[in-house]
């Protein structure tokens, strides 16, 4: 007897519906889609670099804990000593496994939208629920009688806040952030992505409150091939992550290469300060451009608004010219793409192409 199992048999129909994550194919492009750091490093400090991983036991499995490269974290995030800290295969992976940790009938995940795709998409690998309380539309701002209401009547086991926000830019109201704290029945994950493009950060907080949980990535500081993310709150939380945490999430080469980058703070900090002056530089050319509306950024991408019905049609023109920037353009963000600010001639060869096809 041949059993014949179909995927329509076994997985869950709510899986079935989505589609995987679409990462568009940019080779020969001037990769401005997805907010990486387009700089590498000195020629003395890559020497250095390979120097240290030359003798990494590649036959060994790595440090579990990873002690090293937690301790310099601690060090240069300026993480609380008494809070609880935990690394995942970049933040998406600690995204998942604290949806995990609380996933259950009955249970719902809440975010401001538009925000960060994967909140919505993990809660729903999960089974979860997911409440998405839409944004102010003019700038984007949290609505807090929205947030408010929609914490009484769903309860949500976690709210997630993108500071700033991805992919408005934008940085909410530091108020706002706290009062929702306060409220939250549940945790509060503020996700601190990118937190090298802005001075104001919630990592001083968490021993503060009790509910709060600052997420971070190493990823929009130069080094998103790692893939490292780090999560950080009361050591009652984070000893229950560390028990769903597979146990060598964090691969040698990570651990070393990461460790390593981070023992040159200044090299990454002065990229990510160029970075800032550039990005305040587009976001000022972009707004001298007829029929552009870009919106103000304190993260390393800048969205703005094209003429109506135009999103699609730039989109491929910046494309055919040899650049790939993200097309957002639905619902709220109806006519909006939004381009990572790259190095200076990147940023031009985008000003350029955008004007030409305006
Ligand atoms: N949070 C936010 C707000 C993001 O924009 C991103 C990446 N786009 C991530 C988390 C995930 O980062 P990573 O998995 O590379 O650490």
């Amino acid at each position: 007897m041949t059993l014949t199992l179909t995927p329509q048999e076994l997985i869950r129909p709510e899986i079935r519906a989505l589609s995987a994550y679409h990462v568009p194919d940019a080779r020969g492009l001037i990769k401005l889609d997805a907010m990486e750091n387009p700089y590498g490093w000195p020629e003395d400090m890559t020497a250095a670099w390979l120097e240290t991983i030359r003798h990494a036991p590649l036959n060994r499995y790595p440090d579990p804990g990873a002690t090293e490269l937690k301790a310099r974290l601690r060090q240069v995030m300026a993480i609380p000593a008494e809070a609880g800290l935990i690394l995942g295969n970049g933040s998406d992976e600690l995204i998942q496994l604290i949806v995990m940790a609380v996933a259950g009938s009955g249970r719902a995940i809440l975010a401001p939208e538009p925000s960060f795709v994967m909140y919505r998409m993990i809660a729903t690998f999960a089974g979860m629920e997911f409440v998405g309380v839409p944004l102010g539309q003019s700038d984007f701002s949290l609505d807090m009688t929205a947030m408010k209401e929609a914490m009484v009547r769903h309860r949500p086991a976690v709210v997630f806040l993108a500071y700033p926000n991805n992919p408005t830019g934008n940085r909410f109201a530091q108020e706002d952030v706290r009062e929702t704290i306060a409220s939250a029945p549940g945790l509060v994950v503020v996700d601190e992505a990118y937190f090298p493009f802005t001075d104001h950060n919630f990592m001083a907080d968490v021993s503060a409150h009790g509910n709060l949980l600052v997420m971070r990535t190493v990823s929009k500081l130069g080094l998103a091939g790692l893939r490292l993310g780090l999560l950080v709150g009361a050591n009652d939380w984070i000893n229950e992550f560390e028990k769903l945490r597979l146990p060598y999430n964090i691969n040698i080469l990570t651990q070393l290469s990461a460790e390593f980058a981070l023992s040159h703070w200044s090299v990454l900090e002065e990229q990510a300060r160029r970075i800032r002056v550039d990005r305040n530089a587009l976001l000022a050319e972009l707004n001298k451009m007829n029929g552009i509306t870009a919106y103000p950024s304190e993260a390393n991408f800048i969205l703005f608004r094209t003429p109506a019905g135009a999103a699609e049609r730039l989109h491929a023109a910046l494309r055919e010219a040899g650049v790939l920037v993200k097309n957002l353009s639905a619902g709220v963000l109806r006519d909006c793409l939004r381009v990572t600010v790259g190095a200076a001639a990147e940023n031009q060869a985008f000003v350029s192409a955008l004007a030409a096809a305006l």
